[in-house]
């Protein structure tokens, strides 16, 4: 559908090296191919990174993300609070386990979970809490942990945006109970396909563990009997998650970028707001003063009551000159499968004001000065085109 003769520009998109190649090679001359030392070492340096005791790497985000709900309990019938403001996975993960995901509708201004709505939500029957750091941006983890600490409630981040973030000083993934982040390619770092539980707890630990392998321990200090060398127990219903060591060492060779990754982030994030910020038609990301985002996602927020277009075409001229633009999220109860189980269009009125408004513009470290300077022109021009402003 691109018409233009400028390369498309992606959304998001992975930066691959040499170096993460020969890493790659290296794991596929190795005894193991499946879980083996790799994955060990890349738990560990991804722990280390986010200063967590723990870190268990799944198959993906959202197999992890099952897990950390098995591990905290959540079973049929239990309530888990998330936002409707995100990937569908963030929900999913409690369907899998037979809870209920219950939303609370977000804060206007970060577009993350609104801790005044997760109060309102809170019924005898909640068990958990997954706030998403949307884009990258922290969610207010301190008012979240306090509502949790008072009611006895597991908090689940889906930090699937944050990893590399901060929130007052301190690295995201050591401080809720439980964190996950993903290695899918449009996200900081990729493994492929790839995902990881960070805690500071021994107990989610052993869980999260056995569960991505079938429910299955060797662990003795675990085991119900003991028959010898080879004996094993399935003491639950798990399931095959495992990260392999040709994924891991990919991951492990990626998180040496890391930071640079993010840096290269942050300066696109700056020409943006430089660029767009001075202009009434749109909204450029709120940044708290709490926090640090690691900037997963650019998000513009259209004021399109300044416009005499809508998202839609906006969103269409972008594409037709080869700009990757992209929504993050059709908020979840809209999707039909929710909507069977009896979700609710109307009952979430600012996630839905919102997703009426956002467009997401190409982030990725692998973006040239060109392309950035190509997608701000191109959207200071059709903004300039559809302003009621401008065209009296
Ligand atoms: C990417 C993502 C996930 C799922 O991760 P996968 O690794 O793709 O399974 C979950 N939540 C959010 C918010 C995401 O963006």
């Amino acid at each position: 559908m691109v018409n233009s003769k400028h390369p498309f520009i992606p959304y998001g998109k992975q930066t691959i090296d040499e170096q993460d190649i020969q890493e790659v090679v290296k794991a596929l001359k190795s005894d193991f191919l499946t879980t083996g030392p790799i994955v060990d070492l890349f738990e560990q340096r991804i722990a280390e990174y986010v200063g967590a005791k723990y870190a268990v790497a799944f198959s993906n985000g959202t197999a992890a993300l099952h897990g950390a709900c098995f591990a905290a309990g959540i079973r049929d019938g239990d309530e888990v609070i998330t936002t409707p403001m995100t990937f569908a996975a963030s929900a999913n993960c409690v369907l899998y386990v037979g809870g209920i995901p219950i939303f609370a509708d977000i804060d206007p201004k970060t577009y993350n979970i609104d801790p005044k709505e997760i109060r309102r939500k809170i019924t005898s029957k909640t068990k958990a809490i997954i706030p998403v750091d949307y884009t990258g941006q922290p969610v207010n983890l301190e008012e979240i942990i306090k509502i949790a600490e008072e009611n006895n409630l597991v908090v689940i981040e889906d930090a699937a945006h944050a990893i590399g973030a901060t929130y007052k000083g301190k690295k995201i993934g050591s401080i809720a109970d439980m964190t996950m982040f993903s290695f899918h390619p449009v996200k900081h770092i990729t493994t492929g396909e790839g995902g990881i539980i960070t805690t500071n707890n021994k107990l989610y630990y052993d869980k999260l563990k056995q569960f991505r392998s079938h429910g299955i321990t060797r662990d003795k200090t675990l085991l119900k009997e003991y028959h010898g060398p080879w004996y094993y127990e399935m003491q639950f219903l798990g399931y095959n998650y495992r990260m392999t060591d040709i994924q891991a060492a990919l991951g492990t060779s990626q998180l040496n970028k890391l930071d640079m990754f993010i840096e290269k982030r942050r300066k696109i994030v700056k020409q943006y707001n430089d660029a767009f910020r001075i202009l009434d038609e749109v909204t450029i990301p709120f940044q708290s003063r709490d926090s640090k985002s690691s900037w997963h996602l650019y998000v513009l927020q259209l004021e399109t009551e300044k416009l005499c277009c809508d998202r839609k075409e906006m969103f269409e001229a972008l594409q037709k000159v080869g700009i990757g633009v992209n929504v993050h999220y059709i908020p979840v109860h809209y999707q039909p499968y929710y909507q069977k189980l009896g979700y609710r269009n109307g009952e979430y009125p600012i996630s839905e004001e919102v997703y009426s408004k956002i467009i997401t513009l190409p982030l990725f470290p692998g973006m040239v000065n060109e392309d950035v300077e190509y997608i701000i022109r191109n959207v200071k021009d059709l903004i300039t085109k559809y302003s009621l402003k401008s065209n009296g």
